[in-house]
């Protein structure tokens, strides 16, 4: 079960407040979406929940368990960036098995894996390029492959899109919901976008300067 639940979370930078203890649940095989200005918070609750970031005050929890004390590297969560992180020196099929890097997984297991998210994500003619060779979506798909290897209980995506052209924007949209519905993991998703999220979210979640304003499915929310 890959509940997110934030109870209370608090984070400040020296004596400011910029996350001012929000309570959240996020069901298992839930797509939740974060809105709101630039500054709101998004960015920083994100990597909270990912543990980039300590928390000031207050619980994560995924599933039952209370991880913000925890080791990042247990929470079995994946993380997908605007700036895709790729390495360019690395093929494609290289950068996807990097997710696996510290895999106990067999040589051949992990190959397997890379395989599978290839295919899933239509990179298989290009698994022997380089990045410098790719589009910008497909470099995104890259990304996402490297989450996608470590069959993390949640993928968080932070503004994925943002550097995409219009067409693309569009097409990775409607990949990412298909990925979603394909694989049903919980995803949590920060973009200022509206487009995104109506199209995206199974729920919008609002932010404005450290609060969460609202939430709701995507018809509550722009409706009004
Ligand atoms: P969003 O993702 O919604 O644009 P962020 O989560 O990035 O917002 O930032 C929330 C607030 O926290 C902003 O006011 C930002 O300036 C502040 N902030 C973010 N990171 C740091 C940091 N490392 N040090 C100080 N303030 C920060
Ligand atoms: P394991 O899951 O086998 O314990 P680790 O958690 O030790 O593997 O691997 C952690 C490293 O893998 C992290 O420090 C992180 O930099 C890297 N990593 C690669 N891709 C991702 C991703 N999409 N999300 C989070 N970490 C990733």
């Amino acid at each position: 079960m890959a509940t997110i639940t934030l109870r209370n979370l608090v984070k400040s930078y020296g004596k400011t407040d910029v996350i001012h203890g929000i309570n959240l649940e996020v069901a298992d095989g839930e797509f939740v979406v974060f809105v709101g200005p630039s500054g709101c918070g998004k960015s920083t609750t994100l990597r909270m929940i990912a543990g980039l970031e300590e928390v000031s005050g207050g619980e994560i929890l995924i599933g039952d368990r209370v991880v913000n004390e925890l080791d990042p590297k247990t929470r079995n969560i994946a993380m997908v960036f605007q700036n895709y992180a790729i390495y360019p020196h690395l093929t494609v099929r290289q950068n996807i098995a990097f997710g696996l890097y510290t895999s106990t997984l067999s040589k051949e297991q992990k190959a397997a894996k890379v395989s599978e998210a290839g295919a899933m994500l239509g990179l298989e003619p290009l698994l022997d390029r380089r990045p410098s060779d790719l589009s910008g979506g497909q470099r995104q798909r890259v990304a996402i492959g490297r989450a996608m290897v470590r069959d993390p209980a949640a993928f968080l995506f932070d503004e994925p899109l943002s550097n995409l052209d219009a067409q693309l924007r569009a097409q990775m949209r409607i990949e990412i919901k298909a990925l979603h519905q394909r694989l049903g993991t919980t995803i949590a998703y920060v973009t200022h976008d509206q487009v995104e999220a109506m199209t995206m979210a199974d729920r919008i979640v609002v932010m404005r300067d450290g609060h969460i304003l609202q939430s709701g499915a995507p018809m509550e929310i722009y409706d009004n």
